[in-house]
């Protein structure tokens, strides 16, 4: 067990005209679970294998409990791999693959070794696979191989690169809740990368957000959802996505008003949440997530609500979502006719396509962003300065 710290952690590749990671500050806590998440090319990979030594940083430290591992042969760092192709040698059984890394890492005797692959073996329910060569087991058996593998060896720092990306949904799901059962239990710092964002906000104690090899924010799940730190982490976590639209900002007696760039629709903040937005004036960018959308009756007038036409209705069991032309200009609606808004909302509310409905957000979950930087824009921050 150990605290792991990242401290500007950095890799170039091709003579630093590709920046995998830029710079990354990171510190998990001794037994946490951190899982990283973001796009494909962000740079989650060569994170981890930094950690696990099998890339030499360009600049930046790494220390494992308080000690500097940077420099430290990956046999020789307490760290233990878990890879989306299971990585089992495929001409040893079970019980070799799993002793395997025991002898190459420990002095532990044969008898030593037999017994914790054991124990191991019965704590992953797979005592009846250990004779079993990797060509004989289902993809799920493996995948449970390689924890087992990890796991056996008891390291300081479990690391997770997409470990479940290659099982189908419904084991997946399984799986996911023994990992999670089982990294209680051993209370092992780990850190699990993924590009699902579904994955990533359902298994971590916090939830790490890269983009371009830059972190974009680290925060509890709820942390993040509720409060992302800009656009890209607004609309990256969250399914389907959050709704952005442009617009401008004015103060008004009792609250913000905000009007869409192309003067398509008016919508008002009340005085009591205008606050949290500082004294944000000018072109910025309304986010506001289709479950905190909702169809209302016949008030279009009313300053919270605004005119959608309904282009796609969804029906996904639980909920309807409705893919929504947002607003009206005085030519009527959006002559594109492309669907930019969803809602997602109760089964009852099933409108017919081509209907105009009026749509209300929960304005408590109503995020603004600077149109350039996309940072979100908060009453604490430096005076939030969006463009005119
Ligand atoms: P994915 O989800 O697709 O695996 P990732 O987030 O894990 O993506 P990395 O594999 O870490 O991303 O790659 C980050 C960037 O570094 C990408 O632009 C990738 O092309 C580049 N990269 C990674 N390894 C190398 C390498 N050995 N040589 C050159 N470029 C590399």
């Amino acid at each position: 067990m150990a605290r792991l710290e990242l401290d500007g952690l950095r890799k170039e590749f091709d003579g630093g005209t590709i920046v995998a990671v830029d710079d990354l500050d990171l510190s998990v806590d001794d037994g946490e679970f951190i899982t990283v998440v973001g796009p494909s090319g962000c740079g989650k990979s060569t994170t981890l294998r930094m950690i696990a030594g099998l890339e030499r940083p360009t600049s930046g430290r790494i220390r494992i409990g308080g000690e500097d591992v940077t420099d430290t042969h990956a046999r020789h760092r307490d760290v233990a791999m878990v890879f989306q192709n299971y990585a089992l040698y495929p001409h040893k059984t079970v019980e070799q693959n799993m002793a395997f890394g025991l002898r190459m890492s420990t002095d532990m005797s044969a008898e030593e070794r037999a017994e914790r692959v054991r124990e191991t073996a019965e704590m992953m329910d797979i005592e009846e696979l250990l004779d079993d060569t990797p060509g004989e087991l289902s993809g799920g058996q493996k995948q449970r191989v390689a924890l087992g593998r990890a796991i056996v060896r008891e390291p300081d720092v479990f690391l997770f690169d997409e470990p479940l990306s290659n099982l189908d949904a419904k084991l997946r799901t399984t799986m996911r809740t023994e990992i999670q059962r089982l990294q209680e239990e051993l209370d092992i710092t780990s850190i699990y990368v993924t590009h699902d964002q579904e994955e990533a906000m359902t298994m971590g104690d916090r939830i790490v957000i890269l983009n371009d090899g830059e972190l974009q924010q680290v925060g509890r799940p709820t942390d993040v959802y509720e409060n992302p730190a800009n656009r890209f982490v607004a609309g990256f976590i969250g399914s389907p996505s959050m709704n952005f639209v442009d617009v401008d900002a004015e103060p008004v007696d009792g609250g913000l008003q905000l009007t869409g760039t192309d003067e398509s629709f008016a919508y008002r903040l009340t005085a009591g949440r205008a606050d949290a937005f500082g004294n944000v004036t000018g072109h910025c960018v309304l986010g506001v997530r289709p479950e905190h959308v909702s169809v209302v009756d016949g008030s279009a007038d009313a300053d919270d609500a605004v005119p959608a036409r309904v282009d796609v209705v969804e029906p996904i069991g639980s909920d309807n979502y409705l893919y929504l032309d947002l607003g009206t200009d005085e030519s009527g609606f959006d002559a594109d006719g492309a669907a930019d808004f969803v809602a997602r909302v109760p089964t009852d509310v099933e409108p017919d396509v081509g209907d105009v409905v009026d749509v209300a957000f929960d304005e408590s979950a109503v995020h603004l962003f600077d149109a350039d930087t996309g940072e979100a824009i908060r009453a604490t921050a430096e005076p939030a300065a969006p463009t005119q």
